[in-house]
């Protein structure tokens, strides 16, 4: 059983006239109604201008000059008349129809009988040679996309071209949302909308409208409450409300939450399944290929023989664990070097979720108990852990969290619901997640001069150096230094290898007398050398004592996503280096700039 392409012409033609949603439903519904159930996945897809569903990731994306060679080979003109074609109308697809009207292609009738019929296209036939132009690639692939492509168009009629042309070329543009499909569906297979949510858990559990809409048809409604999570096929994510009061968001938590940092990298969902692993983004696409080393860390260290665990993916400093801001991670976005990529821009997965775990379903599961067996089945390790996390019930706490996650890289932060019903509600924006963002960013536009106290020994390729040093300003007041942050960035291979010598001269076996530190280093100094350091902002901090208490109680100045200029200020004394009062007055006129 098949069904004409014409059809589906037609419908597009009628939802591209329209501008109500309720006539788009309903010619939708007459579409999926006259449609057989065994081609009515194909039709799903090609009514979304695709061929599957985008977790596969395998895309048409012929270019517009290889539709257009098509198009003359179908109609045999030369690929200038096409072309000038197409900068007057400027749609690829109307230059078919027009051409189609003009020349009609030798095979848009045959003789059967001896009498003149014309040839039909038919919905498998489209989809099969959209196929196996969309699977096509090597030497040769171009010629044969484009004879697949013009033997479509032969048997084509000019409306029919029109689509197809749009459809391979990704311009298919009638704006249908998946949610418009699935209320059709639910219209056309069940008479009502009433199924509607019943199909949307399935099509949250398994984003695969043409599979939906199969099992629609061919078993009903009953076939569609089977569905189950699988894994391989990524889950709809779970989206976060958004509030920016501490005592607010406690209150709509029931006076008390876990609070997690919100890093702010990539979101990857990671499928395990022995040792297959599968990554999807955000957006459900397939992104395996970019991230090798995350597949790799997911292979060894969730121990499980299959599961399905959520988290965040952020570029660090692969020598002090720094987290890195988020344009760092977007060099893993290149499709050719991704082994370079990956080597230079090294990433941490952090983890937050556990949906699935050897044949269990977690999703209906209340958080802390997902967020348990999460923490029981990840080794973690230098580069998987879970993300930073904390239960809360007072609101000057969660603030301080919040800064702390700021000056350490972080978004802000994620308040999720702990009581019994905080399950994972996928695809949807609800209050069991709050997220805490700033809506500002300070910049800060002037470099400080900062002095050594301290050091952390370096890991990887810093090892037997030092992976980050810890930075103070001076306090003429009380003649002390005070912390503002831990630098690791910024420095050469030739700065790394001379500053264990340039710092050993100041070396001493405990904190000086004159630094004041909550962090533990590893070495400490006499407070001496001063180095230029540049930063995104000036943030408040409960880790560093510079100016602590004098902005806001139980928090210091610290400086975000710190990176040393290169200039070591040798001309300078330590305590000639940034004071205390000079970082305040900085901090207070910092430009605000939206984030
Ligand atoms: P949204 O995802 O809410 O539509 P968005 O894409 O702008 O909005 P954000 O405002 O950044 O995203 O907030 C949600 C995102 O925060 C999640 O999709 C996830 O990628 C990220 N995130 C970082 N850390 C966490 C965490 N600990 N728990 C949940 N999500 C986190």
């Amino acid at each position: 059983m098949d069904l004409e392409y014409s059809f589906l012409a037609d419908t597009y033609e009628k939802i591209e006239a329209t501008t109500s949603r309720t006539a788009m439903t309903d010619y939708l519904v007459v579409l999926f109604s006259k449609t057989p159930p065994e081609v009515i996945d194909k039709v799903v897809y090609l009514t979304q201008g695709k061929l599957y569903p985008d977790y596969i990731g395998i895309e048409l994306g012929i270019a517009e000059k290889m539709a257009m060679r098509a198009l003359a080979t179908a109609i045999g003109v030369s690929i200038k008349v096409i072309e000038q074609e197409y900068k007057k109308l400027g749609d690829i697809g109307l230059v078919a129809e027009k051409m189609l009207t003009k020349y009609k292609p030798v095979s848009i009738t045959h003789f059967f009988e001896g009498v003149e019929v014309a040839r039909k296209l038919t919905v498998s036939v489209v989809y099969e040679k959209l196929e196996k132009i969309a699977k096509a690639t090597g030497e040769g692939s171009q010629d044969l996309k484009i004879s697949l492509l013009a033997s479509i168009l032969k048997d084509a009629s000019p409306k029919e071209a029109k689509y197809i042309l749009r459809t391979v070329t990704g311009r298919l543009r009638l704006g249908i949302a998946d949610m418009t499909i699935l209320d059709a569906l639910a219209i056309a297979f069940t008479g009502s909308k009433s199924a509607r949510d019943v199909i949307e858990r399935a099509y949250n559990v398994h984003p695969d409208l043409g599979y939906i809409a199969k099992k629609l048809a061919l078993e009903g409604i009953e076939g569609v409450k089977m569905i189950k999570i699988k894994v391989g096929i990524p889950i709809q994510p779970m989206l976060a409300e958004r509030l920016n009061n501490p005592k607010e968001i406690l209150g709509k938590l029931g006076g008390k939450c876990v609070v997690e940092y919100k890093y702010d990298g990539e979101r990857i969902q990671a499928h395990k399944n022995g040792d297959e692993v599968a990554l999807f983004s955000r957006r459900l696409e397939n992104i395996t290929h970019h991230y090798p080393d995350v597949v790799d860390m997911v292979r060894k260290h969730v121990k499980a023989k299959e599961a399905i665990v959520e988290g965040e993916c952020v570029a660090v400093n692969p020598d002090t664990g720094e987290m890195l801001p988020f344009q760092e991670l977007m060099h893993r976005r290149r499709k050719y070097g991704v082994e370079e990529a990956m080597e230079m821009y090294p990433v941490h997965f952090f983890l937050f979720d556990l949906l699935y775990l050897n044949g269990v379903e977690y999703i209906s599961k209340p958080y802390l108990e997902r967020r348990k067996k999460l923490e029981e089945v990840v080794e973690e390790t230098d580069y998987i852990s879970l993300a930073e996390a904390r239960i809360v019930d007072d609101p000057l706490e969660l603030d301080k969290f919040f800064e702390q996650a700021i000056s350490d890289g972080c978004e802000g932060i994620m308040c999720k619901s702990v009581s019994s019903d905080s399950i994972y509600q996928m695809g949807a924006r609800g209050w069991l997640w709050i997220k805490y963002k700033r809506d500002y960013r300070y910049e800060m536009t002037d470099t400080v001069d900062l002095v050594v106290v301290g050091a952390f020994y370096g890991k990887g390729k810093r090892a037997g150096t030092y992976g980050a040093l810890l930075m103070a300003a001076y306090n003429p007041e009380k003649d002390v230094f005070e912390t503002v942050c831990k630098v690791g960035s910024g420095f050469t291979d030739e700065d790394l290898a001379k500053l264990p010598e340039l710092l050993a001269q100041y070396k001493i076996d405990h904190r000086h007398p004159r630094v004041l530190s909550k962090l533990e280093a590893d070495v400490w100094f006499v407070p001496a050398v001063v180095l230029e350091i540049i930063g995104a902002e000036i943030t408040l901090s409960p880790l560093h004592t510079c100016a602590f208490g004098k902005i806001r109680e139980e928090a210091g100045l610290a400086i975000r996503f710190p990176r040393f200029t290169g200039r070591y200020r040798f001309d300078k004394k330590a305590e000639q280096a940034t004071t205390t009062k000079e970082l305040i007055e900085m901090y207070k006129s910092q430009k605000k700039t939206a984030s």
